[in-house]
């Protein structure tokens, strides 16, 4: 009896704390549109029970939404299923089990699969029928994801050996089976395969291809895949998908065409120095940046005149940063209108290749 009223008494308490502590709190991590496109930013690779992870399936949307990400894709192995008898090989489960939580907390689910053969793993987003590639073989299964009208790209292409286009690869590539490639699957980048973006007209994705619960540290600089939308829905990914727009990110390094790496810096960084005005005496001047973004940026001077240097700049995310720009005792007098050329150190546009920015800069002595 009076345990029961002690519990009576208890019980809003209880399930207040339960409440409260079931709020969740969601990282900002503003990266700025592009080019009249909406950028989202995305993980295609995750997994659950379901197949070889470790986690429910509502789990990874709540690991999304607290991440700041705007949408994923949870994509089971067709044919990898370690807790069988435990769980369901029914992989469209996964998907049908987080649509609600999605849904609710604005995370675009995109319905997709891992075509798992052997050391090949191709995931193939938008499928129709998730249980139709089981036990084909691999250009069998490819083909199949086509004919659901899917994008399928190519997994961790340097999972096994050191990537590079294999001779099973290119006849896939050849009849149009896959359009985008993972230059980064967790930490690691397949380096080795930058290339194919241009050379192969594939986009690029970086991925986190989580097993495990998602811990906080693992979220920061972790995989996101950038995508420029026309339409925040689901047609929408698909539609810049297909048309490569993609950008990938991790750990503060950006790889992807130029003209989307530009953009973000267009819409990241401001200076807020274009004039400078020293003194004849003056032989030191500060040029202030500031970042509106989750983006980091490293910039090198590239082919400033001999009496003009400055030393690497690191602009943080959502950060000013000062840097020092020396003048040598050569440097001309007046007033004079400067182009400077910074490379974007960890902007990666093509192999050994990185963005290149000019920012007008007046110069004027008094
Ligand atoms: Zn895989
Ligand atoms: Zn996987």
């Amino acid at each position: 009896m009076r345990l029961r009223t002690l519990i009576r008494a208890a019980l809003p308490v209880l399930l207040f704390v339960s409440a409260a502590s079931a709020q969740l709190q969601r990282k900002q991590l503003p990266v700025p549109n592009v080019a009249g496109y909406r950028t989202l930013k995305c993980d295609f690779h995750m997994h659950t029970v379901f197949s070889d992870g470790m986690v429910w399936p509502v789990v990874r949307v709540l690991e999304a939404w607290r991440g700041g990400l705007d949408a994923i894709s949870i994509t089971d192995h067709d044919d990898y299923h370690p807790h069988d008898p435990h769980v369901s090989t029914d992989i469209s489960e996964p998907y049908r089990l987080a649509q609600a939580r999605a849904e609710e907390l604005g995370i675009l689910l995109i319905p997709g699969i891992e075509i798992t053969k052997g050391e090949w793993h191709f995931n193939a987003l938008f499928v129709t029928d998730f249980n139709s590639t089981k036990r084909l073989e691999l250009a069998a299964a490819l083909r199949e994801a086509r004919r659901q009208g899917a994008f399928v790209f190519w997994n961790h292409p340097g999972w096994k050996r050191p990537e590079q286009w294999f001779p099973e690869i290119a006849p896939l590539h050849a009849e149009g089976l896959f359009q985008g490639f993972e230059l980064v699957n967790g930490r690691t980048v397949y380096a080795g395969g930058f290339a194919w973006m241009a050379e192969k007209n594939l986009a690029v994705f970086a991925n986190t291809d989580i097993h495990a619960p998602m811990t906080e540290s693992e979220e920061d600089g972790r995989a996101i895949t950038l995508v420029f939308v026309r339409n925040v829905d689901s047609a929408g990914v698909r539609e810049a998908l297909a048309a490569r727009r993609t950008v990938a990110w991790m750990g503060g390094e950006l790889w992807g065409q130029e003209a989307l790496l530009r953009g973000l810096w267009e819409g990241a960084v401001r200076l807020d120095t274009p004039a400078l005005a020293l003194t004849q005496k003056q032989r030191s001047a500060a040029l202030r940046f500031r970042n509106s973004s989750a983006l980091a940026f490293r910039l090198r001077p590239a082919g400033w005149p001999s009496w003009l240097s400055a030393r690497e700049i690191e602009i943080k995310p959502m950060q000013a940063a000062a840097a020092t720009v020396s003048l040598a005792a050569d440097a001309p007098a007046g007033e004079q209108s400067l182009t400077l050329d910074f490379e974007v150190l960890n902007c990666h546009t093509a192999p050994g290749k990185n963005l290149v920015v000019r920012l007008p800069v007046r110069l004027k002595r008094l």
